[in-house]
């Protein structure tokens, strides 16, 4: 190899700026360029939305030859529908890059599973949301499922897939910091013992617009959006109520008489007598269903199974009744006012012009027999959006837009904005306000 280092960076660099229109690489796309550019062997695996294609078109560019690509033909084809909303297709290769919203309607079978799913939102490197609706009704029945494996190493890996699901969505830590630290990685705490959002945080999100974007918190714990709460007290009545009922009912019985429920059948059963009736009653009765679920999903009661599940006991009942072992469980914070709408745009940008450049980027696809993302991303039409490039020079420092595409596509688009520009009285230097 006579490749001297700079003699190879140079043309890489010019080609991820002219052709790619970005700047800089992602992790790790840099040593991988550089070793397939060298002619070195390469074996690579990336996490979803980590930049793969990059890593093999860039190199096309730069080296003599034909690049073959061979890929799975599905989700190429599938690059090529405008899948505005997708069901649980993921096996199939919903392979766009601007996936903006992953919903989870059950949990899913393992972290590996979920992390996957969700890594199929924001691939272009802006924000995306991810929503998991858990319920601890859901186990039973996962399990359910798990007790039908005959195989048993493989049920009980089952079970530790489960477990860790569980954990991910029912424990009082950052849900990135989770996924990450589950595949070995390490992800810094935001906020501080205090819960305040720590001040390397606040300047990690966008180095590009520091000035517009407040700190974006990664998920719902570190929103402060849900808290948790020392729910031992209660966990030692249901367990008693659970006890002095002799450990033949099911939830909705047991509930019924921690919160003092004055029915015939609580009557006849004289249930009414018991210690525990009615201890519960300044809460409702949702809190005691969240109380029993947590136990449940903690493993430290039982429900049954067949047409009437009661509650059992369980050995380990006992370390939350005598032994000093804490419940701790997630609730939801009461929202004290309206919460702020979710942005989908690393920062604010103008909304109106987004929609007037999405218009153009759509007739363009048409017009060509492309995918709207081919003519441009959503996160360059946000940048622009921000920016308000009026000249193709000015268009040039957005991100995303390479020299071919601005020859193709930049005065077009630098028309559209002037246009836009023109209807707003006096805004020729206007900024987008927070
Ligand atoms: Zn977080």
């Amino acid at each position: 190899m006579t490749h001297g280092e700079k003699q190879v960076k140079e043309p890489i660099l010019r080609v991820l700026r002219d052709v790619f229109g970005f700047d800089s690489f992602l992790p790790n796309q840099e040593e991988i360029v550089q070793a397939i550019v060298e002619r070195q062997d390469a074996f690579i695996v990336m996490p979803t939305g980590g930049g793969k294609s990059l890593c093999y078109q860039l190199p096309a560019h730069v080296m003599n030859g034909t690049c073959m690509v061979i890929s799975p033909l599905i989700s190429l084809m599938k690059d090529q529908v405008d899948v505005m909303v997708a069901t649980i297709a993921f096996g199939m290769g919903i392979d766009k890059s601007n996936v903006r919203y992953v919903l989870h309607g059950d949990l899913p079978k393992n972290i590996e599973g979920y992390y996957q799913e969700t890594g199929r939102s924001g691939r272009d490197g802006e924000p995306a949301h991810c929503l998991l609706l858990f319920g601890y009704g859901d186990i039973p029945k996962i399990r359910f499922f798990i007790d039908q494996t005959e195989d048993e190493s493989e049920r009980t890996h089952q079970v530790r897939c489960l477990n860790h699901m569980v954990t991910y969505a029912t424990v009082h830590a950052c849900r990135r910091k989770q996924l990450l630290g589950y595949f070995g990685e390490v992800y810094p705490d935001a906020r501080d013992e205090g819960g305040n959002l720590k001040p390397e945080m606040e300047n990690s999100t966008s180095s590009a617009f520091p000035r517009q974007t407040p700190p974006l918190p990664c998920c719902d714990i570190c929103a402060g959006e849900v808290e948790s709460i020392d729910a031992t007290q209660d966990a030692q009545i249901v367990m008693s109520a659970i006890a002095r009922t002799d450990q033949r009912f099911g939830v909705h019985h047991i509930v019924a008489v921690v919160t003092g429920e004055r029915s015939d059948r609580i009557r006849q059963l004289e249930h009414d007598q018991i210690k525990t009736f009615g201890v519960g009653r300044d809460r409702d009765k949702r809190h005691w269903r969240l109380i029993i679920d947590n136990l449940l999903a903690q493993g430290l009661i039982e429900q049954t199974t067949g047409d009437y599940p009661v509650l059992k006991l369980q050995p380990e009942s006992k370390e939350v009744l005598f032994g000093g072992r804490q419940l701790h469980v997630l609730k939801t914070r009461k929202q004290e006012g309206k919460r702020p709408k979710p942005s989908t745009a690393a920062g604010p940008y103008d909304q109106a012009l987004f929609e007037t450049l999405r218009t153009l980027r759509k007739r363009l696809a048409v017009e060509q027999g492309v995918p709207p993302f081919v003519v441009f991303s959503d996160k360059t039409l946000h940048q622009m959006c921000q920016v308000f490039p009026t000249t193709t020079i000015d268009m040039t420092g957005i991100s995303g837009v390479g020299q071919a595409k601005l020859a193709r596509y930049g005065e077009t688009f630098c028309a559209a904005i002037r246009e836009h520009l023109k209807n707003q009285p006096g805004s020729e230097k206007r900024t987008v306000d927070a």
